[in-house]
């Protein structure tokens, strides 16, 4: 159980080539339920990715590059070991940096950082290449085959609200496949991965190869490691328009990028679903971390035969929410990530209202008449009554709400549901096979669930079309991204 959050009232330092490091400048790493400051950051200058960005490549050229892919896979066992380890530090530090729930942090995100390295560096094992025979015209023929290679030094670039799980996601097949790293957290979460390098210095993972610099994006660590000669590509999760900012910062170096992006996710509720598999399932993907993944449902879509009802059985879902202290066994929703962040949610909520919609429930900031005042609380909020126009129907909001409306057949459905820049994911409720098959099919996203929502297999493809996002990760997508095939072609 959570006691004490390691460095409470300390700093968090950079690590780079191996070391601790401490620089003139820091920030406040602030913790969401109250708004108190949990300790001091950090900040990375652009001397100290320089030089996390020299040892990257030193320790690629070096010790990391020269070791066995065994020896590497037993290395990033002992780092999820490791983790395991210092469960309970990594679940008190995740906790106080995004306010989220005990039971949230404790059986998804801590559990899947150590997941994600145990997966990874024995999937690398079984990585294949391509060979050919090939004719020639003098008979004798050619043989080609491929060798994987690293990628090289590779910039990791993570959001806040998953942000061990979502780190160690890309640095655990970056690291297996033979790359060195130089992770970069949100500042709004800088705690885990700092606990990871002192995990990865533990474990005895060479210096150079696990590099973190702490910062901001723009005239920060971001933007330096970004715009950065010494690195190979840039492994992004975050907002569609920052990856759109990276994207052009790394033009110039013609970069390899992999984007995980925003969404404008749609559940579509058909009238043959299992009304309550689906009510149930649909309040998980519109309130799950405060609505805070990037796979949440903002956007329903609802058959109108049963759209009362189901307005209705949502709305005495989202009221039964306990929203409150992240370490009550039944706190089923925290704080967004910020004061920012909630105010943001706030305007939306606001523009949602100015537009015209039926408040179904929430809208607001809760009171609590205690310390949480001073937190980054919203409402779970259900809305109806927009047109598709409206901004909150449109935009990301990267909160718990989400707006209904009704349909009356399935490709209004489908039309409804494609009609948005994004594409990240959808859910569709329905016990009809062939319209399941039928309607998943025609979604315009990386991933459409049916009848389930984030129930995830991790050899699978995940990613995002249209603002969503660039390339696959998952199993052999996020290997084949982090290597480089170099086909050799010998004459027979
Ligand atoms: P964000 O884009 O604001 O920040 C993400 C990271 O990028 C942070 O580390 C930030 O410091 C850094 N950054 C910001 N500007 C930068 C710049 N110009 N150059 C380099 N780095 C920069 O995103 P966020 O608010 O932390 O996360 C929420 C967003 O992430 C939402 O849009 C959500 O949908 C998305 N997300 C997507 C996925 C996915 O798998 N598709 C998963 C989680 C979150």
């Amino acid at each position: 159980m959570v006691e004490k959050v390691p460095h409470a009232g300390g700093i968090l330092k950079n690590y780079v080539a191996g070391e601790f490091v401490v620089g003139d400048k820091t920030f406040a790493n602030i913790n969401p339920v109250d708004g108190s400051e949990i300790n001091k950051v950090s900040e990375a200058t652009a001397d100290l990715v320089n030089a996390a960005v020299e040892s990257a490549r030193a320790a690629l050229e070096g010790p990391w590059g020269k070791m066995t892919l065994d020896q590497r896979r037993a290395l990033l066992h002992k780092v999820a070991d490791g983790i395991d380890a210092r469960f309970d530090d990594f679940v008190a530090a995740e906790m106080a940096d995004t306010g989220k729930s005990y039971v949230q942090a404790s059986t998804i995100d801590i559990p899947r950082g150590s997941a994600n390295f145990r997966i990874f560096a024995d999937m690398v094992t079984g990585q294949s290449a391509e060979c050919f025979q090939t004719p020639t015209p003098d008979g004798r023929g050619a043989l080609n085959y491929a060798v994987n290679k690293p990628l090289g030094v590779v910039a990791v670039i993570a959001p806040w609200n998953l942000p061990l799980l979502l780190m160690t996601w890309k640095l655990a097949p970056a690291l297996a496949a033979g790359n060195t790293v130089i992770a970069k957290p949100s500042e709004e979460t800088p705690a885990t991965a700092t606990l990871l390098a002192e995990v990865m210095h533990e474990a005895g993972i060479p210096a150079g190869v696990y590099n973190l610099v702490h910062g901001f994006g723009p005239d920060s660590a971001g933007e330096f490691l970004t715009t950065h000669k010494g690195v190979d590509a840039v492994t992004f999760t975050g907002e569609s328009s920052t990856g759109s900012a990276i994207m052009k910062a790394a033009a110039d170096g013609v970069k390899a990028l992999s984007f995980e992006l925003g969404g404008k996710n749609a559940g579509i509720i058909f009238e043959d679903c299992d009304f309550e598999e689906a009510v149930n399932g649909t309040a998980r993907s519109v309130f799950t971390n405060g609505g805070q993944v990037c796979l949440c449902t903002e956007r329903l879509y609802v058959q109108r035969s049963i759209f009362d009802k189901f307005v209705n059985a949502l709305k005495d879902k989202a009221e039964n929410l306990k929203v409150g202290w992240p370490l009550d066994e039944d706190t089923d929703m925290g704080p967004v990530i910020s004061h920012k962040h909630r105010d943001k949610v706030v305007a939306y909520y606001e523009s949602a209202k100015e537009d015209g919609a039926t408040v179904i429930t929430g809208g607001d900031v809760p009171v609590f008449g205690d310390a949480r005042d001073h937190g980054a609380f919203v409402e779970p909020t259900i809305l109806t009554g927009l047109s598709e126009e409206a901004r909150i129907v449109k935009e990301e909001v990267f909160g718990p709400v989400c707006h209904i409306a009704p349909f009356d057949t399935e490709e209004e459905a489908v039309a409804l549901a494609n009609n948005s820049d994004y594409g990240l994911a959808a859910t569709v409720w329905t016990t009809n096979l062939q319209r399941a098959h039928r309607v998943a099919q025609q979604m315009e996203v990386g991933i459409a669930w049916v009848n389930t929502w984030y129930l995830r297999d991790l050899r699978t493809p995940f990613g995002g079309v249209k603002l969503s996002g660039v390339g696959r990760e998952g199993g052999v997508h996020s290997l084949n991204f982090y290597s480089e095939p170099t086909n050799i072609c010998i004459k027979l």
